[in-house]
């Protein structure tokens, strides 16, 4: 029997502000609609924690053992500056800067983002549809809207009417916005915009000449505004009203709102049954952002390149260390979190490597372990709470301990228990990568290697043998690892 009949799983519905029992439309089959990148440049760690939020949720519907249809997008058109509804395109733009064409531009950071996410085992979604590849879908979708009277056409582009449409819906209902505050709170439009109201926002824009990315319609050779796309594809391949929808918090406004509106006007039935928003990732303090250049990248901390970490993290680190604090909590990138989750997981790590080779008694003692598994599934059961699991698994972790120290004991039958459940949590859902031959990543024993140079080095200088300490740091130079002498000791990166 499936898992998920007898979990009551609950999940914070952004909407109603509640934590709701979660009830799929069709009973053993999810939706789940994530809006996905904007392939204009690399990604960052922040974009990366959204998605890999979603990772886990997608991973332990699964476990539950719901068929889950994964939708993730790529925008690879229609995202104007600012998330505007005037100025460039930003994959445009990116080609303009670096005099190619816009698809090379998609190309590149499409198979960047891949990278990434192979990289920090991510499961692939089941469909990773692109803007561009569903122009027709979103004209189908303008076609209706303006049909049913909730859009408008000047000069070749189309805007949907939200004044309109708040008379007979709720225009704001998601980000708990009203219409009238809106408009006290945005200022007039300059003269230069086709819009009836500033409020309203961009379903077809007509382009400039000199615009490449371009399509026919009938309306004129253009392209789709930015919220339209998440509408065209999720409805085609999840149905006019599906399960989850999510994203990070800050697409709640306007971007979701704009796609409930959408749906409303094209369909007349509410998208989503249970929105979803993950938290944001901060730097220092502040919001990870591309336009504010407050951003690490993947790369630079798994190869320990840059001017903010100490050292290079792993993979499993890195996903341990998004886990260990709640979807809908924002989260500080700091160097001390970082060598904390490195710490804790290989505690965890090495508890769950000896667990064949403990001693079997007769009878468990000191730990129940029934009890715990139960745990273990209430913290997921409770809107994904991972901090909690993992508490639950260091919990679990200790007991495996005190059996190795003899102060505890285990019988076979719950040996298997328990170690079919931290397999379970530890790598079926939270994501972890399962390593050969020991604990730690390669990139974690890389790192100990390395510190041991660092460590003889030190002592041949306290020598005076500065020909050996020489020759430790250029030959590890010579292999791409470089040592950086600081107040705090010495620290390295890889390239
Ligand atoms: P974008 O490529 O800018 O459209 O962003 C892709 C995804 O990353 C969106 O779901 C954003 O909400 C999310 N995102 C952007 N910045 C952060 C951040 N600092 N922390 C978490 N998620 C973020
Ligand atoms: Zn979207």
């Amino acid at each position: 029997m499936e898992l998920y009949k007898n979990q009551e799983l609950k999940i914070y519905n952004s909407l109603t502000g509640k934590k709701e029992i979660f009830k799929p439309i069709n009973e053993g089959y999810v939706g789940m609609y994530v809006c996905g990148p904007t392939v204009y440049s690399n990604v960052h760690l922040g974009n990366v924690r959204t998605f890999m939020s979603f990772d886990m949720i997608f991973r332990y519907l699964k476990h539950l053992g719901y068929k889950v249809r994964y939708v993730r997008n790529i925008t690879d058109a229609g995202h104007l500056e600012n998330d505007a509804d005037e100025g460039e395109d930003k994959i445009t733009k990116k080609a303009r800067l670096e005099q190619i064409d816009p698809m090379e531009v998609v190309q590149t950071y499409t198979v960047d983002f891949h990278n990434i996410l192979d990289t920090l085992n991510f499961l692939p979604p089941s469909i990773e549809p692109t803007a561009t590849g569903h122009i027709i879908e979103q004209i189908e979708v303008i076609k209706t809207i303006i049909d049913n009277g909730f859009a408008y056409e000047v000069n070749g582009s189309v805007y949907f009417d939200v004044h309109k449409f708040n008379e007979t819906h709720e225009y704001g209902k998601l980000s708990k916005r009203k219409l009238e505050d809106l408009i006290h709170n945005t200022r007039a439009l300059d003269g230069q915009s086709d819009k009836k109201n500033p409020q309203d926002f961009a379903l077809w824009k007509k382009a400039d000449p000199q615009h490449i990315m371009r399509w026919p319609s009938p309306w004129s050779d253009g392209f789709p505004g930015w919220h339209l796309e998440c509408t065209a594809m999720s409805t085609k391949y999840l149905g006019e009203t599906f399960d989850i929808h999510g994203g990070g918090m800050d697409l709640k406004f306007p971007h979701h709102e704009c796609e409930i509106a959408q749906n409303e006007a094209a369909i007349g039935k509410s998208p989503v049954n249970y929105w979803m928003h993950a938290n944001m990732l901060e730097l220092n303090g502040q919001r990870m952002s591309k336009s504010t250049g407050n951003t690490i990248n993947p790369n630079e901390l798994l190869s320990g390149n840059n001017d903010k970490m100490s050292k290079a993290y792993s993979p499993n680190v890195i996903r341990f260390f998004m886990a260990q604090s709640s979807y809908r909590s924002v989260l500080d990138l700091t160097d001390d979190g970082l060598k904390a989750s490195e710490k804790g997981l290989n505690k965890l790590l090495e508890a769950i490597n000896i667990l064949d080779k403990l001693n079997i008694s007769n009878e468990s003692n000191g730990f129940d372990i029934s009890l715990w598994k139960e745990k273990c599934y209430d913290a997921m059961n409770d809107d994904f709470n991972s901090p909690i699991l993992i508490a639950e698994l260091f919990n679990a972790a200790k007991y495996i301990n005190q059996i190795k120290d003899g102060t505890a004991s285990i019988n076979s039958k719950d040996l298997e228990l328990i170690s079919n459940t931290m397999n379970t949590f530890v790598y079926d859902v939270l994501g972890l990568k399962k390593q050969q031959g020991g604990t730690q990543d390669n990139s974690d024993k890389l790192g100990d290697t390395v510190e041991i140079l660092i460590k003889l080095r030190a002592e041949a200088r306290a020598n005076k043998d500065f020909a050996l300490s020489d020759q430790i740091r250029d030959e590890l130079l010579a292999i791409g690892i470089q040592l950086k002498d600081g107040k705090d000791g010495t620290t390295f990166s890889t390239n």
